[in-house]
């Protein structure tokens, strides 16, 4: 993940958005939830990486999670963050919680990355890559939820009794 340091002008900006209700909907709107699965899936845009991206404002994309932690934590704790971690390994997630979408470090993340990257049944080791795993299940979450759910189950079968990490 980079580091996309807010400006002044994107502090503003983002406080202004976690304060604006129609703002906070319109985000809400695009975040459902997965039988079987605690993440909270985004279906909204997606970069390149997998993550979600969310129109802030005329000429503002940000990074759905970032927005996530900011309506939790503040624009302020925000800015004070290194780096966001997915401990799910679902970049799509936007669940701001111990497990999901946490503060963390580039140390740290690397680390928590190749810990878990070769674990059976891992997201990570998906052979459709972050990217396209990311696309087609937030495809299915915008479809149908039940969807990804088939396709989580898929997974596991396929990886065998591996608990998932999704
Ligand atoms: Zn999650």
């Amino acid at each position: 993940m980079v580091a996309v340091r807010l400006g002044e002008a994107g502090s503003v900006a983002l406080a202004a958005g976690c304060a604006a209700p129609e703002v906070v909907a319109r985000y809400r709107a695009k975040v459902v939830r997965v039988e079987g699965s605690e993440c909270r899936w985004w279906t909204g845009a997606v970069s390149g990486r997998g993550h979600g991206r969310f129109w802030l404002a005329p000429g503002r994309v940000v990074v759905a999670h970032r927005f996530a932690f900011a309506l939790v934590h503040g624009a302020a704790a925000l800015a004070a963050v290194e780096v966001l971690g997915h401990r799910c390994d679902n970049p799509l997630c936007q669940r701001v919680a111990p497990g999901h979408v946490v503060a963390s470090s580039y140390v740290e993340n690397r680390r928590e990355w190749a810990a878990r990257r070769y674990v059976t049944g891992s997201p990570l080791g998906d052979a459709r890559g972050a990217r396209r795993r990311a696309r087609e299940l937030r495809d299915l979450a915008r479809t149908d939820p039940a969807l990804v759910a088939a396709d989580l189950a898929r997974l596991r079968r396929v990886f065998g009794e591996q608990p998932t990490l999704w």
